[in-house]
């Protein structure tokens, strides 16, 4: 069905260890808002989490097509990487611009699951989309950074050891680039809960472990800045790109999906002495979906090319994940009006799917900024911000 199936030995490994996690697990977890602890115990063990770590620190340094298809897999399963797809990348921003002696310290540990490294604090209630106007600072005060400021809606900070985090360590500037003057920091989450950092999970409409954090005074070692103190910006820019291939590929793992649910259903549920994928007005939206899904994942193998080939791939990340998203939505749209009544009931796990999959539309980076980005960058129109 794929327009070209990459990495099989991966996707049927990846497959069959989804197999031992079916849509009972996850609709149980989802009804308790709990988190996937021995689903991702056994992904961790058997390494597709560190695919992207280099052999050198312990991973098995596969390109990022390679965790695309984990990615795919285990969402076209019917499961959710969204509990752990940033144990694979987040740790690009320290293997990029960490120092060796970091990279040594925390990378082999992080590639055999003994640290998980899976929280990335960027955005903040009050600067939104515009990561220029982040108010969280960072001041240096003898060895240590200090913190104090806000973050809302990261991510896994209640299941991870470490976190990214960006904070302004100067003022934003009013000429020149708006992005200067932010810093990366290494956060070691075991010492800072209670210690200056206080978490507060946020609730939403699906199961996703999301948290609001506030920093009062937070103290961080020097030693843990990643990268040149003000350049931290770009330190978390690549790394963007490869977050943003890697959730469009969990959408075609989602559209996927959805598409198979739509065409069994619609293949043996019988109305008016018929299945109800006999008549066009059910099937031509099914098949729709589809030619959208093979579409953008032909963008999505487009920009991991580029992205392993170490080529820019600004338009292309951004690209895949608008089209990968808007597939699988369009997807979990028609396979909700296929299942009538039924799509609505959580047995058919299609309504949990649908749930999960609009997030992408939003996070990690929304439609209209993606837009904007391909219209200002790409096409030359006239800036709006
Ligand atoms: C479940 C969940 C998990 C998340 N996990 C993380 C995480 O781990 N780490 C992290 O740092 N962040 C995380 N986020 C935050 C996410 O990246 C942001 O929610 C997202 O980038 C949008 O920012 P915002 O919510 O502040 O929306 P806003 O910036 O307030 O924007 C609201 C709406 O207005 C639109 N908009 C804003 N400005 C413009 C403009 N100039 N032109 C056109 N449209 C515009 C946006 O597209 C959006 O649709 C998560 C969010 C959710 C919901």
């Amino acid at each position: 069905m794929a327009a070209e199936r990459t990495f099989p030995d991966i996707r049927d490994a990846v497959a069959r260890l989804c197999a031992d996690y079916g849509g009972d697990y996850w609709r149980r977890l989802d009804a308790d808002r709990q988190y996937p602890t021995e689903f991702v115990a056994a992904l961790t063990a058997a390494g597709y989490l560190s695919v992207l770590i280099p052999e050198e620190y312990g991973g098995s340094g596969l390109p990022l097509g390679a965790a695309c298809a984990v990615l795919e897999e285990i969402h076209r399963s019917g499961g959710n990487g969204g509990a752990c797809h940033a144990q694979m990348y987040t740790m690009g921003t320290l293997l990029r611009h960490g120092s060796e002696r970091q990279k040594r310290q925390f990378l082999p540990d992080i590639a055999a699951g003994r640290l998980r490294l899976q929280a990335f604090g960027v955005t903040e209630p009050g600067s939104g989309t515009d990561t220029s106007r982040i108010r969280t600072t960072a001041v240096r005060d003898g060895d240590d950074y200090v913190v104090n400021g806000q973050k809302v809606f990261i991510s896994r900070t209640e299941h991870s050891d470490l976190m990214v985090l960006l904070v302004r360590t100067s003022p934003r500037p009013e000429r020149g680039s708006h992005t200067d003057g932010m810093s990366v920091l290494l956060v070691d989450l075991r010492e800072a809960i209670g210690n200056g950092l206080t978490i507060r999970p946020i609730a939403t409409m699906m199961n996703h472990a999301t948290t609001e954090l506030f920093f009062d005074g937070l103290r961080v070692p020097a030693t843990n800045l990643i990268g040149r103190e003000g350049d931290g910006f770009r330190c978390i820019l690549d790394g963007m790109n490869a977050e943003r291939i890697l959730i469009a590929a969990e959408c075609i793992g989602d559209a996927r999906w959805f598409t198979a649910r739509s065409s069994a259903y619609a293949s043996e549920r019988e109305v008016f002495g018929r299945p109800i994928g006999a008549n066009q007005g059910v099937q031509f939206p099914i098949a729709r979906a589809h030619i959208q899904t093979e579409a953008a994942a032909l963008m999505v193998q487009r920009a991991a090319d580029l992205y392993d080939a170490g080529l820019p791939v600004g338009a292309e990340a951004n690209m895949a994940k608008l089209l990968a998203s808007e597939a699988a939505w369009a997807a979990a749209d028609t396979c909700i009006q296929t299942h009538g009544g039924y799509g609505f009931t959580t047995d058919y796990d299609v309504e949990r799917k649908f749930r999960e999959t609009r997030l992408y539309q939003v996070a990690p980076i929304s439609t209209n900024l993606i837009l904007s980005f391909v219209a200002t960058r790409e096409l030359g129109l006239p800036k709006s911000f």
